[in-house]
């Protein structure tokens, strides 16, 4: 495993990542209704061309084109009725026309529909029409939509809710998909309790751990498997034996807190010692420490403790490098220029992420951050709807400045 001693920028370590991270090799079998956020291990074709008929693209009557008259009214047969599923089975001979209904198949020999609001008189069988042109000919010809054999996606490929529509309507019902990448999640330090512990109980020195519960939310949407392996002390004898137990299980582990300088951070020794180390450091703010490493064949991040922390790497490292293991590209962030208006005080040498508000103002986006930008305070995400990044080379930045802003919906899904 190449390693690296110096701190890497963000987008040095997603690309040490990428070169180390493999693709899957294995694929399942899965229907279309378990498929949404799994990843295409093979691609997809049409198993029918779409509309399978040539169909009526309104309600009207269906007519020959020969008929029709651009100059004067003129009047036709009403010899049956077309309905979505229920075709008129016949031919229509010169002088007649089918009524006929949006999604119909259209008779034989007709090759128009007139749209209802150019019937001027109905009386009996017979319909009169006001003069009209062909030139919209309101029909679906076979294959309108997608031809039969034509790709519908690729292997690599996310599947969304508007692929799966597409997919039931080309006649497939199964896919073959990645498996789920199994992540495990472990918090660690003495002072963490479990949420639900009653306030009462909670000693001096110890908060509720808040990390284990929005990492596994944060990456809910992956094709994983999200396993709680609970907390870690810190104790490195009892560390080595969890993370021993969950490398039999887990093909991504993911711990929060100890992996800084402190006296009681465990965890980047203890993945040294029992494997390797790719790197520890990162030019981010916040997140400064994260370890990725590998033990027995097993990915590990170590994310830093402070909750801010935790959130943004996940999103920032973890998150592309696990859909990177379920055999999808590393999805890019979307970043979107915006206008500061609010200051923003910055050292250089850290990118740094500022929880944001921004809005659309008519002609462009403006943002503001969140107040105080602590890395334990969870409140800078109340009302955030962005990331600001701004660059390790940037210093103080004043309003009316503009910015990059990564929306925080994008960074979600
Ligand atoms: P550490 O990286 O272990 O030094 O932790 C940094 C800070 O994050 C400390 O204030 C920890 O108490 C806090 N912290 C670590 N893990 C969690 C967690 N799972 N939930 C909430 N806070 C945490
Ligand atoms: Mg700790």
């Amino acid at each position: 495993m190449a390693q690296h001693s110096q701190a890497l920028d963000l987008e040095e370590a997603l690309t040490a990542i990428r070169q180390q991270l493999p693709s899957p090799q294995e694929q399942e079998t899965c229907v279309l209704d378990e498929a949404l956020g799994r990843v295409l291990a093979k691609p997809i074709d049409a198993a029918l061309p779409l509309p399978p008929f040539v169909a009526s693209a309104m309600d009207g009557y269906a007519v020959r084109s020969a008929d029709v008259n651009a100059n004067s009214a003129y009047t036709l047969k009403d010899v049956g009725t077309s309905f979505a599923g229920h075709p008129y089975p016949n031919p229509i001979a010169p002088g007649q026309c089918v009524r006929i209904f949006t999604g119909a198949p259209l008779p034989a020999a007709a090759d128009l529909v007139i749209v209802q609001e150019n019937v001027a008189d109905q009386s009996g069988e017979l319909v009169t029409f006001v003069p009209h042109t062909t030139q919209e000919s309101h029909i679906r010809e076979v294959g309108n939509d997608v031809d039969k054999g034509q790709r519908l996606a690729e292997s690599g490929e996310r599947i969304t809710p508007f692929m799966l529509g597409q997919f039931a309507a080309a006649g497939i019902s199964t896919l073959q998909v990645f498996p789920r990448v199994r992540v495990g999640i472990f918090s660690s330090g003495d002072e963490l309790r479990d949420p639900g512990t009653p306030v009462e109980e909670l000693a001096y020195g110890q908060i509720y751990d808040s990390n284990r519960l929005t990492l596994a939310k944060l990456l809910d949407d992956l094709p994983i498997h999200c396993i709680d392996l609970g907390c870690l002390p810190d104790d490195p004898n009892k560390i080595d034996d969890a993370l021993q137990l969950a490398t039999d299980t887990c093909d991504v582990l993911i711990t929060s807190g100890g992996v800084s300088v402190g006296d009681a951070d465990y965890i980047v020794e203890r993945i040294r010692a029992q494997g390797e180390l790719a790197f520890w450091r990162l030019n981010l703010k916040p997140g400064k420490p994260l370890a990725f490493g590998e033990i027995r064949g097993r990915w590990i991040f170590g994310l830093p403790g402070n909750p801010i922390s935790t959130i943004i790497t996940a999103l920032l490292v973890a998150k592309p490098a696990i859909a990177h293991l379920a055999g999808t590209v590393m999805p890019t962030p979307m970043k979107i220029p915006a206008i500061l208006k609010s200051s923003i005080t910055h050292t250089t040498g850290r990118t740094e992420y500022q929880r944001g508000q921004f809005t659309f103002d008519g002609s462009g986006y403006s943002v503001t951050h969140t107040g105080e930008q602590g890395s334990n305070r969870l409140s800078s995400f109340r009302h955030a709807n962005c990331l600001i990044e701004v660059d390790k080379a940037q210093g103080d930045m004043h309003i009316g400045d503009q910015v990059l802003i990564l929306p925080l919906t994008n960074l979600l899904h």
